[in-house]
């Protein structure tokens, strides 16, 4: 008698964990590690995941009172290893296991059990997104014999469609009316053959011909000293990581392709990690035009049929390259000897809702217990990242951080200049542009090249802001930027719950805490307005495009507009930060960022950071063709370390100053950082159990080193829909069982009606 460990698929943290079933001898063959099956818990069916399957019953249960496997109800989606990987995200990032096993079943599979009313018996509900076969029709050799009687002219029209190659008889039916019945009765003469073909949903519609990546006839010398790290990482099979820090178009596509190559060579796979909004058909189609078929792709936007089927390929084995968003680490690839993540900085790879997983760690540990190596790309890698490589080390494997600093051929970077716009004002300028704005703009516009102009949405609502000297009030406890709350005129701060009526500090509409300026206000410009001035500024002959979140609402606006950029002769393209990315338009010789700095003042320790990364991201965009390019970079904040570094093209003036103050607060990447987040209607709950769970967290911490609990407080998205929402942060030590502590504290509560919590570890969304 064999028995099966199974999850039940009932997220709840007071069932987490696997419990024993016996596995029916009939059933032995399908019950593996990875299959759906049927179950009895506690006088209901449910769901489950098998993760184990084992020859002697679980120690101190007699094998009599085990319950038996009812029905297997989906072949295997994950191995043993993707089993214990899963075991470690839901401890590393403290969710119920079921929610760590459900990115790794196959996409619209998913089967449940419901019942209509409390004495009906339950019954079986099924996605079933599966799989679809076409019916395909081609000439047997009898055809060259076969004359069809004259009237028969639908059949001759078939056999002649077919002389061109086998087709699918729903598309013979589209272009030969009748076609079906034509096909049927040729096949009953054996004059032409009908068989099932398994469709492939979701591969041919990315597939671009301008995508092509060709070989360059020559290696960089950082790409060749990528590979070698590359090569020694997937060599010792133990989940060595390479950093490739690279400036933007160093190529370090060329480098996954490469390693890639050399990893299908050894017989092995890779799995290709991009962000989501990078995932566009250009970027599929390098790795398509290398590699072909052995592509698969898998993203959010595809159909579930689609994803299904890409995701039917790699467990067929008949992909080899899975290249997609962060869900693709999940993909069932059985032997992975490379991993590659993107753009690894990118906020995105941090998932917001449960499993909260960070893709780069799950990379990690993935490679590892698979014994594949880790590549990491950016030219702005995490601090995280590169703190990992100064060390040499992270959790046993070694971190490898090699540079690419040049653009291969002669391709130059822009120029930077960073304009204070607080001297502007002082100067008498009123307007969203400044001075040397404005005359580049003109310069622009005489020359009949193109521009591009970026206003930084995030970080607009609730600051009050001083026009003259750029102050923001702060908490003096936590130097976070207070947010303005109208209603009871109070400034808040959302790390330690303080806040103050804003008498105590200046009034808002009297004066700024610096300087004594009377020009202290809620501050904000919309992308309207920007396009509103730029009318008057520019002459009518230049074409103004608006992109934002209103204009690219339809499904490929994003696209038209980007093409009707490129068709323009002379023009200015406004957008908030989804400009920033991707954007290749060699035209392009000035790039503008209207507002520099908004994002600095966010209740979040990652704000420089991403400031740094975003401008350095935009200023990309300019001069990559023939012409130079210039960057205009306005900011109320000029000697910010961020606008600095950019101004000077040297990232270690940022990451100098960046990291000793990380150091100093004992921020990322010196501590993990959690949040904790509690949210429900009833406010009164919301607070005593976020009250109570501070306190359990508190008492478990006691006063061990590098433990630091802050809170609990409102988030700063205080109300959503209706509900309260509080949180509490925990710092604790990089090495330290984060997870595992805060999973406990949160279990021990027992189940609070009408209240949600949500831990997120090595948060980034510290809203
Ligand atoms: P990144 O991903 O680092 O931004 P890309 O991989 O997109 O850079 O490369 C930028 C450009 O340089 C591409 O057009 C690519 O084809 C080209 N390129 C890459 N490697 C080489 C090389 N060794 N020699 C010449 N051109 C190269
Ligand atoms: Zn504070
Ligand atoms: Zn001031």
């Amino acid at each position: 008698m064999r028995f099966a460990s199974v999850v039940l698929d009932i997220s709840t943290r007071q069932l987490d964990g696997a419990f024993s079933y016996a596995v029916p001898s009939e059933l032995e063959g399908e019950t593996v590690v990875g299959s759906t099956v049927l179950v009895t818990f506690s006088h209901r069916a449910a769901v489950g995941y098998v993760v184990a399957v084992l020859s002697e019953p679980p120690e101190g249960v007699s094998s009599k009172k085990i319950q038996p496997i009812e029905q297997v109800l989906a072949p295997s989606a994950f191995d043993e290893t993707a089993a214990r990987v899963a075991a470690w995200i839901a401890r590393e990032y403290a969710c119920p296991l079921v929610e760590a096993i459900r990115p790794f079943l196959a996409p619209g599979q998913k089967v449940r059990v419901t019942r209509s009313s409390a004495d009906a018996p339950w019954e079986l509900k099924n996605e079933r997104a599966g799989a679809v076969d076409a019916r395909w029709a081609s000439l047997a050799p009898e055809a060259n014999d076969f004359t069809p009687v004259r009237a028969a002219s639908r059949q001759r029209a078939v056999i002649e469609a077919l002389r061109e190659g086998p087709q699918r008889v729903s598309e013979l039916a589209a272009t030969i009316p009748g076609a079906a019945s034509a096909v049927t009765a040729l096949a009953k003469r054996g004059v032409v053959v009908v068989e099932a073909r398994r469709v492939v949903r979701g591969g041919d519609k990315t597939t671009l011909s301008s995508a092509a990546a060709p070989r360059p006839e020559r290696l960089t010398r950082g790409q060749i000293s990528a590979l070698a790290a590359i090569d020694a990482a997937r060599a010792a099979r133990c989940g060595d990581v390479v950093l490739v820090d690279g400036v933007t178009g160093s190529g370090k596509t060329e480098v996954y392709l490469s390693a890639i190559e050399r990893a299908l060579a050894d017989g092995r796979g890779a799995l290709v990690l991009v962000p989501e909004i990078s995932l566009t058909a250009q970027t599929v189609g390098r790795f398509r035009s290398r590699f072909g078929d052995d592509v698969a792709v898998l993203h959010s936007r595809l159909s579930a049929g689609e994803r299904f089927d890409q995701w039917d390929l790699v467990r067929q084995g008949r992909a080899h390259v899975v290249v997609g968003a962060r869900s693709a680490l999940f993909a069932p690839l059985a032997d992975v000897g490379l991993i590659i993540i993107d753009e690894e900085h990118e906020g995105s790879y941090k998932q917001d809702k449960a499993p909260r997983y960070h893709a780069r760690e799950v990379a990690a540990e993935l490679a590892r217990a698979r014994g594949a190596a880790l590549v990491l790309g950016s030219a702005t890698p995490s601090l995280e990242s590169l703190q990992r490589c100064r060390a040499g080390s992270f959790r046993g494997a070694s971190w490898t951080r090699v540079e690419m600093p040049e653009r291969p051929g002669t391709a130059v970077l822009p120029r930077v200049t960073v304009v204070d716009m607080a001297e502007q004002f002082r100067g008498g300028g009123r307007s969203i542009f400044s001075a040397p704005l404005v005359a580049a703009l003109r310069g622009v516009a005489e020359r009949r090249e193109k521009a591009v102009l970026m206003l930084n949405r995030r970080g607009f609502a609730n600051f009050l802001m001083c026009r003259e000297c750029g102050c923001v009030p702060e908490c003096p406890h936590c130097s976070t930027a207070l947010t303005y709350h109208e209603r009871g005129h109070m400034l808040a701060c959302h790390t330690c719950g303080r806040s103050w009526p804003v008498r105590a500090f200046p009034d808002p509409s009297t004066s700024c805490p610096n300087c004594g300026s009377r020009y202290l206000a809620a501050f904000g410009v919309g992308t309207q307005r920007v396009e509103d001035e730029l009318a008057m500024v520019l002459p009518q002959d230049v074409e103004v495009i608006r992109m934002d979140a209103d204009t690219t609402r339809a499904k490929g606006a994003h696209q038209r507009l980007l093409e009707q950029f490129d068709a323009a002769e002379c023009a200015v393209l406004v957008g908030t930060q989804m400009i920033a990315k991707g954007l290749d338009f060699p035209e392009v010789t000035l790039v503008g960022v209207i507002n520099a700095d908004t994002m600095l003042k966010l209740p979040d320790f990652r704000a420089a950071e991403r400031t740094y990364d975003l401008l350095e991201q935009v200023a990309g965009r300019a001069g990559r063709g023939q012409r130079p390019g210039e960057v205009i970079v306005q900011t109320y904040w000029a000697t910010h370390p961020a606008m600095r570094a950019v101004a000077a093209h040297d990232r270690a003036v940022f990451l100098d100053a960046e990291l000793s103050e990380r150091a100093e607060a004992g921020y990322p990447p010196f501590s993990r950082l959690a949040n904790v987040i509690v949210w429900g209607r009833s406010e009164k709950d919301v607070r005593s159990v976020t009250s109570e769970l501070a306190e359990a967290v508190r008492s478990r911490v006691g006063m061990a080193a590098g433990w630091e609990v802050l809170g609990p407080a409102d988030c700063v998205k205080s109300r959503v829909k209706d509900q309260t929402r509080r949180h509490i942060m925990v710092k604790a030590p990089v090495d330290a069982d984060l997870g595992g502590l805060l999973g406990s504290c949160v279990t021990g509560l027992g189940r609070r009606v009408g209240i949600n919590i949500a831990v997120d570890i090595d948060a980034y969304d510290m809203m």
